[in-house]
């Protein structure tokens, strides 16, 4: 597919401004406890008011994906990673007139499951909780919003729409969406989420893959040189310097990387419209029963983001440095949760009433649910602390 030759038409709009295709809330499958419509915000609105106002959304602060937290200042935590999905994905929202309030709904919520020290964390308590049902942060998030927040008076959780809940379970295993009724059941039948939902998952592709790379550079882990036999990047860096041959380096960086971000953003909507255009879906449910996402790159733009995913694997997630404190991260997660199953008492007084409440319902599985919410909830520094709280002889609150 040529991504630049022919651009199809704009989408055509409906009298609420959405296109045929997109999610609606009078079409909405509503929440699980039925509430009366708010008065001044649409229904989507409200469910990203609640995940702003979650105690899980504030913790994204102190939450990491690649640089532990305490590094500096300036690199990307989990909170301002999911402001930048959510500002990529309204302005696709837009352009292809699907719902920009679910999309940035599902945006800002879409790791609020993630475990500290970002997927080093993940790897190990998915590892620890291997006998209890495992764990995996796209099904946390839905646990979080669905069960753990407790600040409603009339429910657990935040009692989310169905469409914001369909987005944030981006992944599910087959065994996982059994136990989840209808939201798991598209997984069950392979079939897709609303373009909302789908919008979102490549803005969080775009928005990482450029934030590493600023970030890895600024951490001086990886080197423009480096990043130089990337074609992606290579590109733009020539663009700049003979545009502006003598801009100083940190600005020359950022204007490449802006510049890659609206390459792939662009490439992204000519490329989606012009599938949309040719699978001509005239309402979300004919989205959501196709077997492929309608949302994609060109191929050309496909295989340049490959080559830059796997140059940051190669040069960034997996440097020494990096690799270390994912080391440092995965011992830290495991010896909390060791020490915790071993003895509970350990836990503090409102942990250890939820774990005790799932042991009594779940057995030992229970317990250990209990545990996996406590860690997946810790910011980087909280885990730390509790590590050194329960294994440093000389902290002795
Ligand atoms: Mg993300």
């Amino acid at each position: 597919m040529n991504s630049t030759a022919h651009p199809p038409p704009p989408p055509r709009l409906e009298a609420d401004g959405l296109a045929c295709y997109a999610t609606r809330e009078n079409t909405s499958r509503g929440r699980r406890l039925a509430e009366p419509p708010p008065d001044t915000r649409s229904e989507f609105q409200r469910d990203r008011d609640r995940i702003v106002h979650s105690g899980a959304f504030r913790r994204l602060e102190y939450k990491t994906q690649v640089f532990v937290n305490h590094e500096g200042d300036m690199f990307r935590t989990r909170l301002t990673h999911s402001l930048e999905v959510a500002q990529i994905g309204r302005s696709i929202a837009r352009v292809l007139g699907v719902n920009e309030a679910l999309t940035e709904t599902i945006a800002l919520a879409h790791d609020l499951g993630h475990t500290p020290f970002g997927h080093a964390g993940q790897d190990v308590l998915n590892h620890c909780m291997r006998d209890y049902g495992g764990f995996e942060h796209n099904l946390q998030s839905l646990r979080i919003v669905d069960a753990l927040e407790e600040k409603y008076a009339d429910f657990n959780g935040l009692n989310l729409t169905f469409e914001t809940r369909e987005g944030i379970l981006k992944h599910c295993s087959q065994a996982n969406a059994r136990e989840l009724g209808e939201l798991g059941q598209r997984f069950l039948d392979k079939r897709q989420p609303g373009l909302e939902a789908q919008i979102t998952s490549v803005a969080d592709e775009i928005a990482y893959n450029n934030h590493d790379v600023d970030d890895g550079l600024r951490a001086g882990l990886i080197s423009l040189e480096q990043l130089c036999e990337v074609a992606l990047f290579a590109e733009q860096h020539t663009a700049v310097m003979s545009a502006y041959p003598k801009l100083a380096e940190k600005r020359a960086i950022h204007e490449i990387i802006r510049r890659m971000i609206n390459l792939q953003v662009s490439d992204f909507l000519t490329s989606t419209a012009a599938r949309i255009h040719a699978a001509q879906p005239t309402s979300r449910d004919d989205v959501c029963q196709r077997s492929d996402a309608l949302v994609g790159f060109s191929e050309k733009m496909q295989k340049k983001n490959q080559k830059l995913k796997q140059f940051l694997r190669d040069n960034l997630y997996r440097h020494y440095r990096v690799h270390r404190m994912s080391v440092k991260a995965g011992h830290i997660i495991r010896s909390l949760f060791d020490a915790f199953f071993d003895d509970p008492l350990l836990l503090p007084p409102e942990q250890q009433h939820h774990a005790r409440e799932l042991e009594n319902q779940q057995g030992k599985p229970g317990r250990a649910r209990g545990i996996a919410d406590y860690i997946a909830g810790m910011t980087d520094r909280y885990a730390i602390r509790e590590y050194e709280r329960i294994f440093n002889a000389t902290e002795l609150t």
